[in-house]
């Protein structure tokens, strides 16, 4: 035991400055996506009580009284602009809790593939743009999913829309159904589309994906590349949004995993993290293979511009706004795994492993030899086993 003591005192030592290293990345990050574009658009969104073009405080870092019990958790605080609650993998958006677009790290689907010769998968045509973060893992899925089953019929039917396009659809359902009301198409300012963490699958432009036959495969495994079925058959009273086997919705690992084990849909999950708030008990659990995570929620401070947020010294972690109240912190205590790392679109490559919450690799990277189908020769894979 007390052997264990001076390792993790001596690890902690050790990881201070790589601590350090995360925190300061991280408030870089949290920069990087603040609400730019929030206050200049669609009038047929209500504003956010956030947007408005006033002068963003800077994110900075202020480190936690030392603990003097080392085998305690050591924590620091990171101050986040309380706008942030607002971006990130995980949040909600549907027909009560509106996204407030703008800053979108987007990348057209086609060029990505003709750059990284991917040709097993199309869109309709080179403006179907995706989350740079997303395209990876979504490639990455449909890669495995060819390389078991040769077909290459899948298409991208949907992806990224601005506010503008939704309320032509919105607009043209209505036209279509005689309907006041479209339950069909979401609200302009509602749509996940608008956020473009989702995606929608066709087999061919022409025809409907319904995930059965070979494409089961996709919606029974897609929780491993960090993807949902946003709208299951069996949660259309919460989700308010009939079955749609060809809706997948990027929320990152471990988190689709989480869910997808826990039959828990993005409405529930996120309810669900409430109670587990930073100084209460925090969510732990383990993946198929092993690798473990904690997740906590951290209430945003509505009454001030910046929220602190307490982060683990010397771990890898992410924070994701939840679109409604606060923040949630995945920390990973074997690595972030490689298929989410991502790389801003300022780099040529989708394969870089610089995310900015990890610079800290430390050889612990996840191992590959015991992935999903991976025939991939760039070492990434999907990290979790079924
Ligand atoms: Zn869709």
């Amino acid at each position: 035991m007390a052997r264990k003591k001076l390792s993790k005192e001596k690890s902690l030592q050790r990881t201070k400055f790589y601590a350090q290293c995360i925190v300061c990345l991280a408030a870089l990050g949290a920069g990087a996506f603040l609400i730019k574009g929030a206050a200049d658009r669609s009038t047929i969104v209500s504003q956010s009580p956030y947007a408005d073009d006033s002068e963003l405080p800077d994110t900075t870092m202020e480190t936690a009284p030392a603990d003097t019990d080392p085998n305690k958790e050591l924590y620091e605080s990171l101050m986040v602009n309380t706008k942030d609650k607002y971006r990130g993998d995980l949040i909600l958006v549907n027909n009560d809790h509106q996204y407030f677009s703008g800053d979108e790290d987007l990348v057209s689907i086609l060029e990505m593939n003709d750059e990284t010769d991917r040709h097993f998968f199309t869109s309709v045509d080179y403006t179907y743009q995706i989350l740079g973060c997303v395209y990876k893992p979504m490639a990455r899925m449909i890669e495995d999913f060819y390389n078991l089953y040769y077909n290459d019929t899948l298409t991208i039917y949907g992806s990224y829309r601005t506010t503008e396009f939704q309320q032509q659809l919105y607009d043209q359902d209505l036209a279509d159904t005689g309907n006041e009301e479209s339950d069909r198409v979401a609200k302009p300012g509602f749509s996940e589309h608008e956020t473009g963490y989702a995606f929608d699958f066709s087999e061919t432009v022409n025809n409907n994906y319904d995930g059965t036959g070979d494409f089961a495969w996709i919606n029974e495994n897609c929780y491993k590349y960090g993807f949902i079925l946003r709208y299951p058959e069996d949660k259309v009273e919460i989700t308010k949004i009939k079955y749609e086997p060809w809706h997948f919705r990027y929320v990152g690992l471990p988190h689709a995993y989480y869910m997808t084990k826990n039959g828990l849909c993005l409405e529930e999950y996120i309810d669900l993290l409430h109670n587990y708030e930073y100084g209460s008990d925090h969510l732990e659990f383990k993946d198929d293979n092993s690798k473990s995570y904690e997740v906590y929620f951290v209430a945003s401070d509505d009454g001030s511009d910046t929220t602190t947020v307490p982060v683990p010294a010397g771990k890898q972690y992410t924070i994701s706004g939840n679109n409604i109240d606060g923040f949630i912190v995945t920390v990973f205590n074997d690595g972030i795994p490689e298929i989410m790392k991502y790389t801003p679109s300022t780099a040529s490559s989708d394969d870089g492993d610089n995310s900015a919450d990890s610079p800290d690799d430390n050889g612990s990277s996840p191992d590959d030899s015991d992935s999903a189908p991976d025939n991939d020769s760039d070492g990434d894979s999907a990290d979790i086993q079924q």
